[in-house]
């Protein structure tokens, strides 16, 4: 097509996606199901209604069905904040005199500040629709949180949210834009569990971690009548409600005749890669294009790079179905880092599952890099990028260099999932030269492993 590209390109309400797509109805092998960590069989759908909302349940366990339509209800509710821009980096490209093209999927224009916001809207839907009271969740940075109390408020539904101590600590902030939207916020570990307790008495003066607030927040959801427990990642029902992003993404490509040969976003449990990629991967195992994807993550928290693939806990209490990932055990605690929405131990079934198979690659960059690419971007793109964004902005840029040197004219799409206005105390790290760049040893990884269950 000769039409010229613009600056941003956007989806009539039209054009909006009414069904999510789900990639692994075209997976020739399928990922591997959650098992029940006293029998070691997979769970039924009964078992994790106890857990989780029934339609959701039937969400988690679909590999058969390619695309699950998104109730009016969501729908609508998308359209107060989408379709996300598909933005032409022209300014990036000028600036780094590149023969690249480079385009980012902006999920950032919302107040939760990330694109958690589509996940979390479905699943406060679904849990209205069963009658419930309220839901418990986890939250490590404070997106997820913040979503998913927008999304409560929405449906007038009760929300709990355990927070990782030394985020409650750190980002005041956040704890109130939650509050504002009516959410309660306890600081994790607490002594309001069974869990909590046990985790206190064994690691007293711990700062949390998102394995230890999941394993509070979904005994409170099995603890109280009328309540379940969501997440905000990892699970294949979030990463099918992300695909709204690569659904959208495609649209907009599709309309002006673009093919991007590099999809780069960044991974902490997979929901916005996975979400970006699926329909671009859908296509690939069709064997109707041929697309490279790499998943970037931190190198305080290798869990594709460096991890294992095999069956694991999901949180610190062992408490949760196991699931076969790429970890790096749940008892492994990353260094202090700013990314801390990529901080958890394991990745997404669906993707660890696509690695394992060699159809994506993964890349993992250090802290410094990252926030050097995050002030690169935000300078020339006006976007002050979330640091866990960055990591693809990161390679995205590496990537661009490249073309430069090979004078190659590659298409490159990113996703940029946020805005780091809650960030600040890392960016002041990074500018007053205070930022480290700590890579776990061999001997710390193993450790880690060596709590891995035995299947
Ligand atoms: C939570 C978060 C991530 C990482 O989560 P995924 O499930 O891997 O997508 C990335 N970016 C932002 C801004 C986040 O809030």
């Amino acid at each position: 097509m000769s039409e010229a590209i613009p600056y941003k390109i956007y989806l009539s309400e039209d054009e909006m996606p009414k069904e999510w797509y789900n990639v692994r109805a075209d997976m020739k092998v399928k990922p591997a199901p959650l098992l029940n960590p006293a029998t070691h069989e997979p769970m039924t759908a009964e078992e994790l209604e106890g857990v989780f909302c029934k339609e959701l349940v039937k969400q988690e366990l679909d590999n058969d069905n390619r695309y699950i339509p998104i109730p009016q209800e969501i729908q609508d509710f998308y359209k107060m904040y989408r379709p996300s821009p598909l933005v032409r980096a022209y300014c990036l490209e000028k600036k780094l005199d590149t023969p690249a093209k480079i385009y980012y999927k902006f999920e950032g224009n919302n107040t939760s500040g990330s694109h958690k916001l589509n996940s979390a809207i479905a699943q406060a839907y679904y849990a209205k629709q069963q009658g419930l009271k309220g839901v418990t969740t986890e939250t490590g940075a404070g997106q997820w949180g913040t979503a998913l109390s927008m999304a409560c408020s929405y449906f007038e539904l009760d929300c709990k949210v355990f927070m990782v101590k030394c985020s409650y600590e750190q980002k005041p902030f956040r704890r109130e834009v939650m509050r504002t939207y009516g959410a309660s916020v306890t600081p994790s570990p607490s002594e309001t569990t069974e869990v909590g307790k046990k985790i206190l008495a064994a690691h007293p003066g711990t700062s949390g971690s998102l394995g230890c607030a999941i394993s509070e927040a979904v005994e409170v959801a099995t603890h109280s009548e009328g309540y379940r427990y969501v997440l905000g990642s990892v699970l294949n029902q979030v990463l099918l409600h992300q695909s709204v992003i690569g659904v959208e993404t495609k649209t907009a490509m599709d309309k002006y005749g673009i093919k991007p040969d590099l999809i780069i976003g960044c991974a902490g449990g997979g929901s916005n890669l996975g979400g970006l990629i699926s329909p671009f991967m859908g296509e690939q195992l069709r064997g109707e294009a041929d697309y490279r994807f790499i998943a970037v993550e931190p190198a305080s928290c290798p869990s594709l790079t460096r991890g294992r693939y095999g069956y694991d806990f999901c949180d610190t209490g062992m408490v949760c179905p196991l699931a076969k990932m790429y970890t790096l055990g749940s008892g492994f605690i990353p260094s202090a880092n700013h990314a801390g929405g990529l901080r958890y131990h394991g990745m997404s079934s669906v993707l660890s599952e696509l690695y394992d198979q060699g159809l994506m690659e993964a890349r993992s960059v250090g802290q410094t890099a990252v926030f050097e690419a995050a002030e690169q971007f935000a300078r020339v793109e006006g976007i002050l990028p979330a640091p866990e964004s960055s990591h693809a902005i990161r390679v995205a840029i590496d990537e661009a260099m490249k073309c430069k040197e090979t004078g190659e004219e590659k298409t490159i799409l990113f996703g940029l999932t946020g805005t780091g206005y809650f960030d600040m105390v890392a960016y002041e790290k990074f500018h007053n030269g205070e930022m480290t760049d700590y890579i776990p040893t061999d001997e710390e990884l193993a450790a880690g492993f060596a709590g891995m269950p035995q299947i």
